[in-house]
């Protein structure tokens, strides 16, 4: 959306392809986004962005691009029965969080009221002083039950795979982590907690994060052959050119700070960008 924001106003035509499933629209509430001291939903926020990209003349299309190919030098993107073309294309198709095994529907509550978390960066401070849990086995849960420790000393990291090293045991136990090995076998919403259970017992936390990997959606950009890293982020120069000419890619899908800060910045550097090199190709002049 912020793309599009600076693209229509280079006066260019835009379209909007999103198929309305982005990490940006699970946000309950930000505390962190700049301009905002009350905070902000992520989908108000989306809300907003959109209504000024279509103020300034953007196209939204709703549905999931199925294909993203290049015709006769024009890329086209297929949606359902629906062709968009474009002369570039910005991919900013994020990423997908690992989630832990519960129903879609609990998962979906869970994260909207604050029980279950994703980014200890945005609402670590939301959780200061409360009782939490990381789920995660090897460097990552390691990683994220010590940056939450910056937050709370009432902390558990969950570990279902036993592959922590000694090192990392012993760093947790310094700064008084308590570590339970093994499987969850169920998590349960309460009132205001939420409970992992394992062969051990039950216990309650105000929120829990997982920290199970996430998967970049690039998908759509290796299609076009744009080169990835080994994680599946999708390859990006000092302005955001993918290794295809005229394809761009910002925001999560590309390495970075997961942020909408980031994705932000990021993403008024390709629209810039995209015009620039538009305008080596085509005069763009009124
Ligand atoms: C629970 C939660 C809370 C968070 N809280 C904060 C916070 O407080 N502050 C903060 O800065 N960050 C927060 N984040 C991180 C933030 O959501 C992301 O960094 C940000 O949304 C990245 O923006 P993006 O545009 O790259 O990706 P996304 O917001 O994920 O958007 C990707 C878009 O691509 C679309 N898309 C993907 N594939 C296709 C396809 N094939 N066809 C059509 N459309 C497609 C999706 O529908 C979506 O619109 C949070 C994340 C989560 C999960």
């Amino acid at each position: 959306m912020t793309a599009a924001i600076y693209l229509a106003r280079f006066h260019l035509s835009v379209a909007v392809l999103d198929d309305n499933t982005g990490r940006a629209r699970s946000i309950p509430m930000s505390h962190n986004h700049a301009g905002f001291p009350e905070g902000i939903s992520g989908e108000e926020l989306l809300c907003r962005m959109q209504s000024q990209a279509v103020k300034y003349g953007a196209e939204i299309f709703h549905g999931k691009v199925d294909e993203l190919g290049k015709v006769d030098g024009t890329f086209v993107a297929r949606l359902g029965d629906t062709l968009v073309e474009g002369r570039a294309v910005l991919v900013a198709t994020g990423t997908a969080n690992r989630r832990p095994a519960m129903p879609p529907e609990e998962h979906d509550e869970a994260v909207a009221r604050g029980l279950l978390r994703y980014c200890p960066v945005c609402d670590g401070f939301e959780v200061t002083d409360k009782p939490v849990a990381v789920i995660g086995s090897g460097s990552r849960g390691f990683k994220e039950a010590m940056f939450l420790r910056g937050y709370t000393k009432d902390l558990t990291l969950f570990v279902p795979e036993s592959d922590l090293t000694a090192g990392e045991i012993g760093r947790l136990k310094d700064v008084g982590i308590r570590v339970e090995q093994g499987p969850i076998t169920s998590i349960v919403l309460g009132q205001d907690t939420i409970s992992l259970a394992t062969a051990t017992g039950v216990e309650a936390f105000a929120s829990v994060y997982p920290a199970l990997g996430s998967d970049a959606r690039s998908e759509l950009a290796a299609g076009l052959g744009a080169r990835l890293s080994d994680e599946g982020c999708i390859l990006v120069d000092d302005h955001q050119r993918t290794s295809v000419p005229g394809v761009y890619a910002a925001g999560d899908v590309v390495i970075g700070l997961d942020q909408i800060s980031s994705a932000m910045g990021q993403a008024g550097v390709a629209a810039t960008t995209m015009r620039n090199d538009l305008s080596e190709k085509v005069a763009l002049i009124r």
